[in-house]
C-alpha cells in the first residue's frame, strides 16, 4: 500500500525528521487559507500516489494566498499524468501547500527491503532531484548502497557512512546518520517496504529538509496496523484491483489480452510464463487463493472479463482444498450472469473432483477448450490468439 506525501511527512515528523511547515486542502480555499497562515512564497503540490510531478506541473511555486488558490483549483479535480502513471493519469482529490525553501542542494535517501538482500538496504545519493532515475541508471556508481543486517539494524557508522557518500558538510553528518536511523526504525515499526526521501534539501541556512516523502507498506502486514489501514486511499488504485483486493483475490493488471485465473502465487507466475511462451501476453496476474468459493471465483472471471483488453481466458487451477467443481460453478455462474462478454476459455483442470468439474464446464453453454497439461494449454491459447 502507498500513502499520500502529506500523510508520509507527518509519519516523518512524529520520528523527528524536519519537513517544511504546511498542511492538506481538499480545496482551493483551504489552499488560500494555509497559504494565508504560512505568510510566505509556499509550494502547492498535487497529492498522488505517484512520482514524477514536478515534472508534470504537478508542484507550482506560488507568491501569494490568491495564487495558491488558483493553483489549488488548477489541479484539484483533474487527473495528474506521470511518467510513473498509466495514460488516463490519477486523481487528483487534494494538495499540499507548504513554505517554500531555498535550496542549495537536492539529495536522494531511500531504505528498501531487498530479497535478495534478505534486509533492508539504504540507497543514497548528492544528486538528488527529479533525475535520480537517470543518476542510477546512467552514473550507477553515484548511488551508495549499505546493506542492513536485521539481527543488528541500521548501525551508527553505516548512518554515517551514507552521510561521507552525500558528501555534505561535517556539522551535517550526525544529522543524516540521525535520519538514516529513524527512518530505518519507521521501516522496522511500520512493516514498510520502501521510504523514499528526494529530495531530502540543504536549504541555502544549512538546515536537512525532507522536501518530498513515498512510503510503501507491505500489504500482508496492514492487519497488525490500523492507523496505517486508515490512510488507504481506493482512489488512487486501479479501479480493478480496489475491486478485486476487497474480495481478497490477489490481482494485478497487465498489458495483454490472455486473462488468467490461477489458484496459487507460483502457479500464477508459471501460468503467465506459459502464456508468453505460446506467444501471448497476460493481461493480468491472479490469484483467488487457497480457500475461494464459488461466488469468489465468479467475481474473479467478472473482474478479469471487464478489462476490454481481454479477448481470451486460461484457467489453470490445481485442486486442494479449493475443489474443481467449485471452481467450474464459479465460472459459470459468472459467465450466465454477463452473457454479453463470454470469453472462449482454455482450462487445465486437477486435482480434487476435476471430473467432476470438467463434466460441468462441457455440459454448460460456455465456450470451454479443456487441456490436460500446460503444453496443450499453450497450444490451445495460441490457436484461439
Ligand atoms: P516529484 O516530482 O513527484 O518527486 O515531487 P517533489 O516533491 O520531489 O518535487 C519536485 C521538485 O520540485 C523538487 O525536486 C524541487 O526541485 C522542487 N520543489 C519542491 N518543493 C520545493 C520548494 O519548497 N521550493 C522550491 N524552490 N522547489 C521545490
Ligand atoms: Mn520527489
Amino acid at each position: 500500500m502507498k500513502i499520500h506525501e502529506y500523510q508520509a511527512k507527518r509519519i516523518l515528523s512524529h520520528a523527528g525528521i524536519a519537513v517544511p511547515e504546511g498542511d492538506y486542502a481538499s480545496t482551493p480555499l483551504e489552499a488560500r487559507l494555509i497559504a494565508e497562515r504560512l505568510g510566505k512564497t509556499s509550494v502547492v503540490k498535487a497529492q498522488v500516489h505517484a512520482g514524477g510531478r514536478g515534472k508534470a506541473g504537478g508542484v507550482r511555486v506560488v507568491e501569494s494566498p490568491a495564487e495558491a488558490e488558483e493553483a489549488a483549483a488548477a489541479l484539484i479535480g483533474t487527473n495528474l499524468v506521470t511518467h510513473q502513471t498509466g495514460p488516463q493519469g490519477v486523481p487528483v482529490n487534494g494538495v499540499l501547500v507548504e513554505e517554500a525553501i531555498d535550496i542549495a542542494k537536492e539529495l536522494y535517501v531511500s531504505l528498501v527491503v531487498d530479497g535478495a538482500a534478505e534486509g533492508v538496504v539504504a540507497m543514497a545519493s548528492e544528486a538528488g532531484g527529479i533525475d535520480i532515475e537517470e543518476v542510477a541508471e546512467k552514473t550507477p556508481d553515484k548511488l551508495l548502497k549499505v546493506a542492513i543486517d536485521p539481527v543488528l539494524g541500521l548501525q551508527p557508522f553505516q548512518g554515517r557512512k551514507l552521510a561521507y557518500g552525500l558528501n555534505v558538510e561535517p556539522e551535517l553528518v550526525r544529522t543524516v546518520a540521525g535520519i538514516a536511523g529513524a527512518l530505518y526504525r519507521i521501516i522496522e515499526e511500520r512493516d514498510s517496504s520502501l521510504i523514499e526521501i528526494n529530495p531530502l534539501v540543504i536549504t541555502t541556512d544549512g538546515r536537512l529538509l525532507a522536501a518530498d516523502a513515498k512510503f510503501g507498506f507491505d500489504d500482508d502486514a496492514l492487519f497488525r496496523h490500523d492507523d496505517l489501514q486508515a490512510l488507504h486511499d481506493p482512489d488512487q488504485e486501479d479501479p480493478l484491483e480496489a475491486e478485486a483486493g476487497e474480495f481478497g483475490i490477489s490481482y494485478v493488471k497487465l498489458d495483454g489480452n490472455v486473462g488468467c485465473i490461477v489458484n496459487g502465487a507460483g502457479l500464477a507466475m508459471a501460468t503467465m510464463d506459459v502464456t508468453n511462451a505460446a506467444g501471448a501476453a497476460p493481461a493480468n496476474f491472479l490469484d483467488v487463493g487457497g480457500g475461494a468459493d464459488e461466488e469468489k471465483v465468479a467475481q474473479a472471471l467478472r473482474i478479469v472479463v471487464s478489462d476490454p483488453n481481454v479477448e481470451t481466458v486460461l484457467i489453470n487451477i490445481f485442486g486442494g482444498i479449493l475443489r474443481c467443481d467449485i471452481v467450474a460453478r464459479g465460472l459459470v455462474m459468472a459467465s450466465e450472469s454477463q452473457p454479453d462478454r463470454m470469453l472462449p476459455m482454455v482450462v487445465r483442470m486437477l486435482g480434487t473432483n476435476a471430473e467432476e468439474g470438467r463434466r460441468l464446464l462441457s455440459e454448460s453453454s460456455l465456450d470451454v477448450t479443456l487441456v490436460n497439461d500446460l503444453n496443450e494449454a499453450a497450444d490451445a491459447i495460441k490457436s484461439a490468439s
